[in-house]
């Protein structure tokens, strides 16, 4: 379901963050740590967050913690309260592996200036399922599509939580290769960069091949991958 909403915003150009990342500005640009808003952290270390949105999913999710703990490597998942529901058990997993929780709403519902209340009552309930599961209280917020309004932002910084956007689109939703994948890592990684991955998306995910590519060469370079939570911990 919530791969068609993404796809038909895509195809409609509405709120579509995947055409303003890597090229143009994007929409949160206006918005910065003072806001609250992270989309990457600024530091002199050579460190990285992977980040995966959408889930939990009963079979990618744990396949991709699987590739993850291959390579010692922790990281945000910002699920989706009514996926949470759902698949309790990969949910969980997330946390039972050490992996850090983020907020993507209950419905993956994307801001608006009109809708505000809606994102906050459905922010609450997901932080509501995820603390029932995990006992786990999160402070990371990612709103679904990247689309970023003055309203919510000042709404979700009231609540205590920071927006966490991108400053790398892997588009791995719309099937990109995992060879593509690795060449926009390889042409926008920074010290501090957050690279946006999906654990829901239907059959057919490039995510795990694109992780064996990702994370090895990231290691090349001299990266280590922290969570967000960390990262935004080192912002100077
Ligand atoms: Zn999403």
């Amino acid at each position: 379901m919530i791969k068609v909403i993404c796809a038909l915003m895509s195809v409609l150009g509405i709120l579509s963050p995947f055409k303003q990342v890597n090229t143009g500005v994007p929409v949160w640009a206006r918005f910065g740590k003072d806001d609250g808003v992270f989309a990457r952290v600024n530091t002199e270390e050579k460190v990285i967050a992977l980040t995966f949105d959408d889930g939990p999913h009963p079979s990618l999710t744990p396949k991709i913690l699987n590739i993850l703990d291959e390579y010692g490597v922790k990281a945000t998942f910002f699920v989706v309260g009514e996926n949470a529901e759902f698949y309790p058990q990969a949910l969980k997993k997330i946390a039972l592996r050490g992996h850090e929780i983020g907020n993507h709403t209950f419905t993956h519902l994307a801001e608006s200036s009109t809708n505000c209340d809606k994102v906050k009552e459905e922010i609450i309930k997901t932080e509501d399922v995820i603390f029932k599961l995990t006992a786990k209280k999160t402070f990371l917020f990612r709103p679904p599509t990247g689309y970023c309004c003055d309203s919510a932002v000042k709404m979700t910084k009231d609540l205590g939580y920071k927006t966490v956007v991108w400053d790398i689109d892997t588009r791995d939703w719309a099937h990109t290769s995992p060879q593509k994948i690795l060449s926009e890592v390889r042409k926008y990684a920074q010290n501090g960069s957050i690279i946006l991955f999906h654990d829901f998306i239907g059959k057919d995910s490039p995510t795990p091949e694109a992780l064996r590519l990702v994370i090895p060469w990231l290691k090349s370079q001299g990266y280590s991958f922290l969570t967000v939570g960390e990262m935004i911990g080192l912002e100077n």
